[in-house]
């Protein structure tokens, strides 16, 4: 069920089918001249529509803001802090615990390091806390990266870049608008930068021009397949009291 369409009695009725919950995280950030500012919650949204179909897992509402360090100060992106998000996504997964769910897969379509280790520390926090669920922390670029290096051409492609733009062309082609210039970062090894933008002229990593909506959707099959691999992985985990898995 998508959790924000159904009424009280189905969403109690839905809990008889199942008692796992996707939570997607998005951001609102630059992705270059050409792709929208939403482009990390499409991705992941699109993907758990899809995986709540095949797995029968329920689907919330996603959050369309994250924490956001290296695009800052970019035009358009809005981002939340540490704080803030590890104390939304506890919040969340509390209360659908107070309502039944048990197992909890909280699933990123942005890929920033502090973000998706924000979440980690967060469901830690909530193992301690409910000795009754399971819960997994899914980066969903990161798990799509490896099969993508075979399927794209630009080396070093993350952000914005071949593999981004093929998505969204093929999810939302009216939302692409045209392409931006090929670009890579450049950030010094250990410094922090104020002036993040100095080192990020267009705010795309990779090459957007090499994109496709065929690879698009190639990509889009492959991540639902790995993440639907993993909720069922999820699913049939058994853990002892101790947090052992039992034979
Ligand atoms: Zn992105």
């Amino acid at each position: 069920m998508i959790i924000d369409e159904v009424t009280m009695p189905d969403y109690e009725r839905g809990l008889r089918g199942s008692r796992t919950v996707i939570i997607p995280f998005g951001s609102l950030e630059e992705h270059g001249a050409h792709l929208p500012l939403c482009t990390d919650t499409l991705q992941v949204v699109e993907v758990c529509r899809r995986v709540a179909d095949r797995t029968g897992a329920h689907l919330a509402p996603a959050l369309p803001y994250g924490v956001v360090r290296s695009t800052r100060n970019h035009p358009g992106t809005v981002g939340v802090t540490t704080a803030t998000l590890r104390a939304i996504a506890i919040d969340v997964v509390r209360d659908f615990h107070r309502h039944g769910m048990r197992s909890f897969v909280l699933i990123s379509g942005h890929a920033g390091k502090t973000h998706v280790l924000t979440l980690v520390d967060a469901g830690e926090q909530l193992l301690d806390e409910l000795p009754d669920i399971r819960i997994s922390v899914i980066s969903e670029y990161n798990e799509i990266q490896a099969a993508a290096r075979e399927l794209v051409e630009t080396g070093d492609d993350s952000h914005a870049g071949e593999i981004e733009t093929s998505r969204v062309l093929f999810m939302r082609p009216e939302l692409v608008k045209g392409t931006s210039p090929a670009e890579w970062p450049e950030f010094p090894d250990a410094r922090l930068v104020r002036d993040k933008r100095r080192h990020w002229r267009g705010g795309v990593w990779g090459d957007p021009a090499k994109a496709s909506a065929e690879k698009g959707r190639k990509l889009t099959e492959i991540a639902v397949e790995r993440v639907t691999e993993l909720i069922r992985e999820l699913e049939d985990y058994r853990e002892t009291a101790g947090g052992d898995e039992l034979p």
